[in-house]
Protein backbone atom coordinates (compact mmCIF):
# COMPACT_ATOMS: atom_id res chain seq x y z
CA UNK A 1 0.00 0.00 0.00
CA UNK A 2 1.28 3.51 -1.01
CA UNK A 3 0.56 5.97 1.26
CA UNK A 4 0.35 10.00 0.60
CA UNK A 5 -0.64 12.52 3.16
CA UNK A 6 -2.00 15.53 1.32
CA UNK A 7 -1.31 18.29 4.19
CA UNK A 8 1.20 17.82 6.96
CA UNK A 9 3.30 20.60 8.84
CA UNK A 10 6.26 18.87 9.10
CA UNK A 11 7.35 22.00 10.59
CA UNK A 12 6.23 21.07 13.95
CA UNK A 13 7.08 17.68 14.20
CA UNK A 14 10.22 15.42 14.98
CA UNK A 15 12.59 13.16 13.27
CA UNK A 16 10.61 10.49 15.07
CA UNK A 17 7.87 11.16 13.52
CA UNK A 18 9.55 10.77 10.03
CA UNK A 19 11.10 7.55 11.17
CA UNK A 20 7.85 6.43 11.80
CA UNK A 21 6.13 7.63 8.99
CA UNK A 22 8.33 6.05 6.74
CA UNK A 23 7.91 2.91 8.66
CA UNK A 24 4.09 2.87 7.91
CA UNK A 25 4.84 3.16 4.29
CA UNK A 26 3.87 7.03 3.85
CA UNK A 27 5.86 7.95 0.62
CA UNK A 28 4.71 11.68 -0.43
CA UNK A 29 3.40 14.20 1.43
CA UNK A 30 2.54 18.42 0.87
CA UNK A 31 3.04 20.48 3.58
CA UNK A 32 1.24 23.40 2.99
CA UNK A 33 1.86 27.18 5.15
CA UNK A 34 -0.18 27.71 8.28
CA UNK A 35 0.29 29.95 11.23
CA UNK A 36 2.89 29.14 13.42
CA UNK A 37 0.91 30.18 16.57
CA UNK A 38 2.01 33.38 16.65
CA UNK A 39 1.75 35.96 14.91
CA UNK A 40 4.89 37.11 12.00
CA UNK A 41 5.07 40.85 12.56
CA UNK A 42 7.97 41.40 9.51
CA UNK A 43 8.05 39.98 6.19
CA UNK A 44 11.52 38.65 6.46
CA UNK A 45 10.19 35.89 8.90
CA UNK A 46 7.52 34.85 6.08
CA UNK A 47 10.62 34.51 3.75
CA UNK A 48 12.69 32.46 5.81
CA UNK A 49 9.90 30.46 6.51
CA UNK A 50 9.27 29.48 2.96
CA UNK A 51 13.21 29.42 3.05
CA UNK A 52 13.15 26.27 5.35
CA UNK A 53 10.11 24.51 4.16
CA UNK A 54 11.84 24.56 0.57
CA UNK A 55 15.42 23.54 2.15
CA UNK A 56 15.83 22.32 5.24
CA UNK A 57 12.55 20.43 5.80
CA UNK A 58 12.55 18.92 2.24
CA UNK A 59 15.99 17.56 2.94
CA UNK A 60 14.64 16.41 6.14
CA UNK A 61 12.10 14.10 4.09
CA UNK A 62 14.44 13.23 1.93
CA UNK A 63 16.66 11.41 4.25
CA UNK A 64 13.74 8.81 5.72
CA UNK A 65 12.54 8.41 1.85
CA UNK A 66 9.67 10.74 2.03
CA UNK A 67 8.71 13.14 -0.66
CA UNK A 68 8.38 16.43 0.51
CA UNK A 69 6.19 18.86 -1.33
CA UNK A 70 5.36 22.49 -0.81
CA UNK A 71 2.41 24.99 -1.14
CA UNK A 72 2.73 28.62 -0.16
CA UNK A 73 0.74 31.05 1.10
CA UNK A 74 0.22 34.11 3.71
CA UNK A 75 -2.49 31.93 5.51
CA UNK A 76 -5.78 33.57 6.56
CA UNK A 77 -5.21 34.86 9.97
CA UNK A 78 -2.22 36.90 8.85
CA UNK A 79 -3.98 38.39 6.34
CA UNK A 80 -5.25 40.45 8.84
CA UNK A 81 -2.51 42.25 9.05
CA UNK A 82 -2.66 44.31 6.31
CA UNK A 83 0.54 45.96 6.07
CA UNK A 84 2.57 42.50 6.17
CA UNK A 85 0.18 40.85 4.26
CA UNK A 86 0.49 43.43 1.47
CA UNK A 87 4.09 42.67 1.79
CA UNK A 88 3.74 38.80 1.88
CA UNK A 89 1.46 39.25 -1.39
CA UNK A 90 4.39 41.06 -3.34
CA UNK A 91 7.00 38.78 -3.22
CA UNK A 92 5.23 35.56 -2.89
CA UNK A 93 4.98 34.87 -6.44
CA UNK A 94 8.96 35.00 -7.02
CA UNK A 95 8.59 31.73 -4.48
CA UNK A 96 6.07 30.17 -6.20
CA UNK A 97 8.44 29.46 -8.98
CA UNK A 98 11.18 27.05 -6.96
CA UNK A 99 11.18 23.85 -7.20
CA UNK A 100 9.10 21.82 -4.98
CA UNK A 101 6.19 24.06 -5.02
CA UNK A 102 3.11 22.17 -6.19
CA UNK A 103 0.10 24.78 -5.34
CA UNK A 104 -0.74 28.06 -3.82
CA UNK A 105 -2.33 27.65 0.25
CA UNK A 106 -3.31 27.41 2.72
CA UNK A 107 -5.64 30.09 1.82
CA UNK A 108 -9.39 30.73 2.82
CA UNK A 109 -11.07 32.25 5.35
CA UNK A 110 -10.31 32.10 9.49
CA UNK A 111 -12.48 35.21 10.84
CA UNK A 112 -14.13 35.66 7.91
CA UNK A 113 -13.40 39.10 7.61
CA UNK A 114 -13.00 41.64 4.25
CA UNK A 115 -8.98 41.32 4.61
CA UNK A 116 -9.28 37.27 4.47
CA UNK A 117 -11.39 38.01 1.49
CA UNK A 118 -8.84 40.14 -0.45
CA UNK A 119 -5.92 38.01 0.50
CA UNK A 120 -7.88 34.85 -1.09
CA UNK A 121 -8.52 36.85 -4.36
CA UNK A 122 -4.98 38.13 -4.94
CA UNK A 123 -3.87 34.21 -4.12
CA UNK A 124 -6.50 32.82 -6.72
CA UNK A 125 -5.49 34.82 -9.36
CA UNK A 126 -1.50 33.91 -8.59
CA UNK A 127 -2.40 30.64 -8.61
CA UNK A 128 -4.26 30.91 -11.85
CA UNK A 129 -0.90 33.02 -13.81
CA UNK A 130 1.19 30.39 -11.96
CA UNK A 131 -0.38 27.41 -13.04
CA UNK A 132 -0.96 26.01 -9.69
CA UNK A 133 -3.18 23.88 -7.72
CA UNK A 134 -5.07 25.58 -4.70
CA UNK A 135 -5.54 24.73 -1.30
CA UNK A 136 -8.50 26.06 0.99
CA UNK A 137 -8.84 26.09 4.64
CA UNK A 138 -12.09 25.75 6.25
CA UNK A 139 -12.13 27.78 9.68
CA UNK A 140 -13.02 25.76 12.80
CA UNK A 141 -15.61 28.06 13.86
CA UNK A 142 -18.54 28.97 11.13
CA UNK A 143 -17.14 26.06 9.08
CA UNK A 144 -20.04 25.78 6.88
CA UNK A 145 -20.16 29.87 6.58
CA UNK A 146 -16.70 30.19 5.95
CA UNK A 147 -17.02 27.47 3.44
CA UNK A 148 -19.43 28.35 1.22
CA UNK A 149 -18.16 31.85 1.25
CA UNK A 150 -14.60 30.46 0.00
CA UNK A 151 -16.59 28.61 -2.84
CA UNK A 152 -18.65 32.00 -3.92
CA UNK A 153 -14.88 33.59 -4.35
CA UNK A 154 -13.69 31.08 -5.84
CA UNK A 155 -16.93 30.36 -7.95
CA UNK A 156 -16.87 34.36 -8.85
CA UNK A 157 -13.48 34.08 -10.49
CA UNK A 158 -13.80 31.17 -12.75
CA UNK A 159 -11.44 29.45 -10.63
CA UNK A 160 -11.13 25.73 -12.24
CA UNK A 161 -12.83 23.37 -9.36
CA UNK A 162 -10.53 20.28 -10.99
CA UNK A 163 -7.55 22.57 -9.26
CA UNK A 164 -8.40 23.52 -6.06
CA UNK A 165 -8.64 21.45 -3.02
CA UNK A 166 -11.13 22.20 -0.28
CA UNK A 167 -9.55 21.10 3.77
CA UNK A 168 -10.77 20.07 6.63
CA UNK A 169 -14.48 18.78 5.25
CA UNK A 170 -17.01 17.48 7.60
CA UNK A 171 -20.36 15.88 7.32
CA UNK A 172 -21.30 19.82 7.35
CA UNK A 173 -19.13 20.93 4.44
CA UNK A 174 -19.03 17.96 2.21
CA UNK A 175 -22.32 18.29 0.08
CA UNK A 176 -21.11 22.12 -0.58
CA UNK A 177 -17.83 20.61 -1.96
CA UNK A 178 -19.67 17.92 -3.86
CA UNK A 179 -21.74 20.50 -5.41
CA UNK A 180 -18.69 22.52 -6.41
CA UNK A 181 -16.85 19.95 -8.25
CA UNK A 182 -13.78 20.48 -5.73
CA UNK A 183 -11.18 17.83 -4.16
CA UNK A 184 -12.32 17.44 -0.49
CA UNK A 185 -10.18 16.69 1.84
CA UNK A 186 -10.88 15.46 5.49
CA UNK A 187 -8.64 15.82 8.37
CA UNK A 188 -8.38 13.11 10.95
CA UNK A 189 -7.77 14.56 13.98
CA UNK A 190 -7.34 12.57 17.81
CA UNK A 191 -9.31 15.28 19.34
CA UNK A 192 -11.30 17.58 17.29
CA UNK A 193 -12.28 17.09 13.49
CA UNK A 194 -12.76 13.68 12.35
CA UNK A 195 -12.22 9.92 13.79
CA UNK A 196 -11.03 7.58 11.27
CA UNK A 197 -14.48 5.84 11.61
CA UNK A 198 -16.64 9.34 10.53
CA UNK A 199 -14.19 9.91 7.55
CA UNK A 200 -14.82 6.47 6.53
CA UNK A 201 -18.71 7.13 7.44
CA UNK A 202 -18.16 10.46 5.10
CA UNK A 203 -17.16 7.91 2.36
CA UNK A 204 -19.70 5.55 2.33
CA UNK A 205 -22.39 8.70 2.31
CA UNK A 206 -20.45 10.38 -0.51
CA UNK A 207 -18.03 8.29 -2.58
CA UNK A 208 -14.61 8.30 -2.69
CA UNK A 209 -14.03 10.19 -5.79
CA UNK A 210 -11.95 13.49 -5.89
CA UNK A 211 -11.78 12.46 -2.00
CA UNK A 212 -8.92 12.40 0.36
CA UNK A 213 -7.65 12.39 4.02
CA UNK A 214 -4.78 13.91 5.60
CA UNK A 215 -3.51 14.27 9.07
CA UNK A 216 -2.76 17.77 9.62
CA UNK A 217 -0.46 17.40 12.37
CA UNK A 218 0.91 20.20 13.86
CA UNK A 219 1.69 21.31 17.34
CA UNK A 220 -1.68 20.30 18.55
CA UNK A 221 -3.09 17.00 19.12
CA UNK A 222 -2.51 15.49 15.82
CA UNK A 223 -0.95 12.61 14.77
CA UNK A 224 1.25 12.03 11.59
CA UNK A 225 -0.24 8.66 11.18
CA UNK A 226 -3.75 9.62 10.64
CA UNK A 227 -3.97 8.38 6.47
CA UNK A 228 -3.01 4.80 7.56
CA UNK A 229 -5.61 4.81 10.49
CA UNK A 230 -7.94 5.73 7.82
CA UNK A 231 -6.80 2.92 5.82
CA UNK A 232 -6.93 0.47 8.61
CA UNK A 233 -10.35 1.63 9.23
CA UNK A 234 -11.49 1.32 5.10
CA UNK A 235 -9.86 -2.34 5.25
CA UNK A 236 -11.88 -3.37 8.41
CA UNK A 237 -15.33 -2.13 7.22
CA UNK A 238 -14.50 -4.58 3.86
CA UNK A 239 -13.25 -2.05 0.94
CA UNK A 240 -11.31 -3.83 -2.04
CA UNK A 241 -7.90 -2.78 -1.58
CA UNK A 242 -8.22 -0.73 -4.64
CA UNK A 243 -10.33 2.01 -3.26
CA UNK A 244 -8.49 2.18 0.12
CA UNK A 245 -4.88 2.98 -2.51
CA UNK A 246 -7.09 5.59 -4.59
CA UNK A 247 -8.31 7.40 -1.01
CA UNK A 248 -4.64 6.98 0.08
CA UNK A 249 -2.64 7.20 -3.27
CA UNK A 250 -4.20 7.74 -6.72
CA UNK A 251 -6.18 10.54 -5.48
CA UNK A 252 -3.86 12.89 -3.90
CA UNK A 253 -1.26 11.81 -6.81
CA UNK A 254 -3.51 12.91 -9.40
CA UNK A 255 -5.08 16.11 -7.86
CA UNK A 256 -0.97 17.38 -6.69
CA UNK A 257 0.76 16.68 -10.16
CA UNK A 258 -1.81 18.67 -12.27
CA UNK A 259 0.24 21.99 -13.29
CA UNK A 260 2.83 19.37 -14.02
CA UNK A 261 5.48 20.75 -11.07
CA UNK A 262 5.46 17.48 -9.24
CA UNK A 263 6.96 14.10 -10.57
CA UNK A 264 5.05 11.54 -8.69
ZN1 LIG B 1 -2.88 23.05 7.93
Amino acid sequence: MRIFDPHIHMYSRTTDDYEHMATAGIEAVVEPAFWLGHPRTHLGTFLDYFDYLLGFETERAARHGIRHLVALSLNPREANDRKVSAEVLERLPDYLDRPGVVGVGEVGFDDITAAEEEALRAQVEVARRKDLNVLVHTPHRDKRRGTERSIAVLREMGADPDRVLIDHNTEETIDLVRAYGAWAGHTVYPVTKLTPERAVNIMQGHGTDRLMVNSSADWGPSDPLAVCQVAREMRRRGYAREEVQKVVWDNPVAFWRQGGRAKL
